[in-house]
């Protein structure tokens, strides 16, 4: 490392980060109205990819849910970190409503049934959810799951259907 002159808090780090370490991901428009960024999920849903961790097993997302949309109703393993960044919605399962600001944390154990209630166009929420996600009847016989790979496939499909190639996930991988 080369002497520096002048060292004070606004000197940047002068080495190389590890060759192993990932590059970073940044998003510059993460609320962009452009449709080909969000992928359809269901029935007015759709989530924006921005970090889709293959090497650890959790996805960041922001998920859209327009007038009427309803996520299925799902059992969480592991936790989850959620921040509600446009709109409201609540949980059938529990007796509060999430709006703009609002930070939920979803213990594993939890299964839930998310839906926007009435008056609301859309909702925006950031959620990190780890591990994965299954669809549970209201009895919680296991329909199906989400993992970081079905997300990822869900992505690869609808980037290649507007466009813009499979390829086009791969910014958000890690
Ligand atoms: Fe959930």
């Amino acid at each position: 490392m080369n002497k520096l002159e002048k060292v004070d808090e606004l000197t940047p780090y002068q080495l190389d980060f590890p060759k192993e370490a990932l590059p970073e991901i940044f998003v510059k428009d993460a609320l962009t109205t452009d449709e080909r960024m969000w992928v359809p999920q269901s029935d007015n849903v759709w989530f924006r990819p921005l970090c889709l961790n293959r090497s650890q097993g959790y996805w960041v997302t922001l998920l859209k849910v327009k007038k009427s949309g309803v996520l299925s109703r799902h059992r969480h393993p592991q936790g989850v970190h959620g921040f509600v960044i446009k709109g409201r919605w609540e949980y059938l399962e529990h007796d509060w409503v999430a709006e703009e600001g609002s930070y939920i944390y979803e213990p594993p154990g939890e299964t839930h049934t998310l839906v926007v209630p009435e008056g609301v166009d859309e909702m925006i929420t950031f959620f990190q959810v780890n591990g994965m996600m299954c669809y549970v009847d209201p009895l919680g016989k296991v329909l199906g799951y989400d993992d970081v790979f079905t997300k990822i496939d869900l992505c690869k499909k609808h980037f290649l259907r507007v466009g813009l190639g499979e390829d086009f996930v791969n910014q958000f991988v890690r």
